[in-house]
């Protein structure tokens, strides 16, 4: 049914990434949220607000434009429109947007500490996971308080008493960001709960970040 459907591959990639952000543990109940960048550069696939996950089949996925204003979809778009809106439109190099509310990151986000490089998956963030300050969700404000922490430099931020914000190329890249956040806010917090872990130098994150890029199969 997808095929026939307007932006039908980006709608199932936001209803498939939705369930699997849930079965991974990113998230609790309808918390989160996906975007993609659709193939005129110029729609949004994003999921209806406040639907749960299983019921977000691709069609229910809303159209919005880049600006935010919705084309399609019967649902309402999710209310964090105006942040994944505006990173798409202040980056270029990306084009899928990921909010989760995943525990041991948003442990770190509550805390208000970002996420240092204990671990060297974290290169796939950056030399670490900063935080933006705590800003009401939904607001335009908290889209442009994580687009300014990120800036270029780094693929995800925590969102002060919240959650996490990753971006990618495509929406499963800024998924598999999300997990890697997640991964490494765990081992943080085991390492501090049992010692002073040892933080891998910039340069080292910088260095490893360059090797990511070519990683894996060719
Ligand atoms: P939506 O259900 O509107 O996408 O919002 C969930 C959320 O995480 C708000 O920050
Ligand atoms: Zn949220």
């Amino acid at each position: 049914m997808a095929e026939n459907l307007q932006y039908g591959a980006e709608r199932t990639t936001v209803s498939d990434l939705g369930r699997e952000m849930l079965a991974q543990g990113l998230t609790k109940g309808t918390g989160g949220n996906v975007s993609q960048l659709c193939a005129d550069g110029e729609t949004v696939a994003i999921n209806p607000s406040g639907v749960p996950y299983e019921d977000v089949t691709p069609e229910r996925v809303s159209l919005v434009t880049l600006d935010g204003e919705q084309v399609a979809g019967d649902l309402d778009a999710s209310s964090e429109t105006p942040m994944h809106t505006m990173i798409l439109r202040r980056r270029d190099d990306i084009g899928g947007v990921v909010h989760t509310h995943s525990p041991y990151a948003s442990t770190f986000a509550s805390l208000g500490e970002p996420i240092p490089a204990s671990h060297y998956l974290i290169a796939f963030a950056g030399d670490q996971v900063p935080v933006a300050g705590y800003e009401k969700p939904g607001s335009e404000e908290l889209g442009e308080l994580a687009a300014e922490t990120m800036g270029t430099d780094y693929d995800a931020c925590l969102l002060q008493n919240h959650g996490t914000l990753a971006v990618g190329e495509t929406a499963e890249e800024a998924f598999e960001v999300s997990m890697m956040v997640e991964y490494c806010a765990r081992i943080h917090y085991q390492a501090i709960s049992v010692g002073d872990p040892v933080i891998l130098p910039d340069e080292e994150v910088d260095r490893l970040r360059s090797v990511f890029e070519s990683y894996g199969q060719h």
